[in-house]
């Protein structure tokens, strides 16, 4: 047996060590309770880093079942070895594949967009197909750490400023989008929830 919750801090300090951006301590609270209240069994996660936030949700009840997607191989090797530490092998389905090149059937009661930022309209466009008429989609990071408030010409950096134009977009996105109803949170670095209309 693991001890949970050692070996939970034990991810959260190679996170902070080595500049792994997981969820923070409210935003991965808010999931979690979100996932308890509303039962959902079946998860899809875009971006699984070392595996965090996937054996955060997995470990809200024992009949979840995530399939996760992670592109980096370290990090993916690193995810690996937890959530074999936390023998959640059975229950996390975790693909080392580019998100857009993976192709799946099934259908889930959450998706969970967090990878790449600037990609976020098309992970949304190309994983809601795979979402169950009354899923979820929660997107972390909306606010990017405070940045997608400020004004563009404020921030300095070329590439930084692209990514939140992407941001900005991704939420304008969502307001106006006919299909889904999108709920902004000030929670964690910023969470939306979008579900079907
Ligand atoms: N959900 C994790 C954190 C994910 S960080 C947690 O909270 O614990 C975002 C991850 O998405 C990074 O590890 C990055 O490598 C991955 N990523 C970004 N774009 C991707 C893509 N197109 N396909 C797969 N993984 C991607
Ligand atoms: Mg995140």
């Amino acid at each position: 047996m693991v001890d949970n919750n050692a070996a939970l801090e034990e991810i959260r300090e190679y996170a902070e060590e080595n500049n792994v951006p997981i969820m923070t301590e409210d935003g991965i609270k808010f999931l979690t309770n979100y996932i308890r209240k509303h039962n959902i069994k079946k998860i899809l996660e875009i971006g699984a880093a070392i595996g965090y936030s996937a054996i955060m949700m997995a470990l809200v009840d024992n009949e979840i079942e995530i399939t996760t997607i992670e592109r980096d191989e370290k990090r993916y090797l690193e995810a690996v070895k937890n959530i074999k530490k936390f023998k959640l092998e059975n229950r996390i389905n975790l693909i080392y594949k580019d998100a857009f090149d993976v192709k799946l059937d099934d259908t889930y009661d959450l998706l969970f967009i967090d990878a790449a930022k600037a990609q976020n309209i098309k992970f949304f466009e190309m994983f809601s197909k795979n979402l169950n008429p009354k899923g979820t989609i929660i997107t972390d990071n909306m606010n990017f750490h405070g940045l997608v408030d400020k004004e563009l010409d404020e921030i300095k950096s070329r590439n930084l400023r692209a990514l939140i134009r992407k941001l900005k977009d991704y939420a304008v996105f969502l307001k106006e989008n006919k299909n889904y109803e999108t709920e902004f949170l000030d929670i964690g670095d910023g969470i939306a929830i979008s579900i079907p209309r």
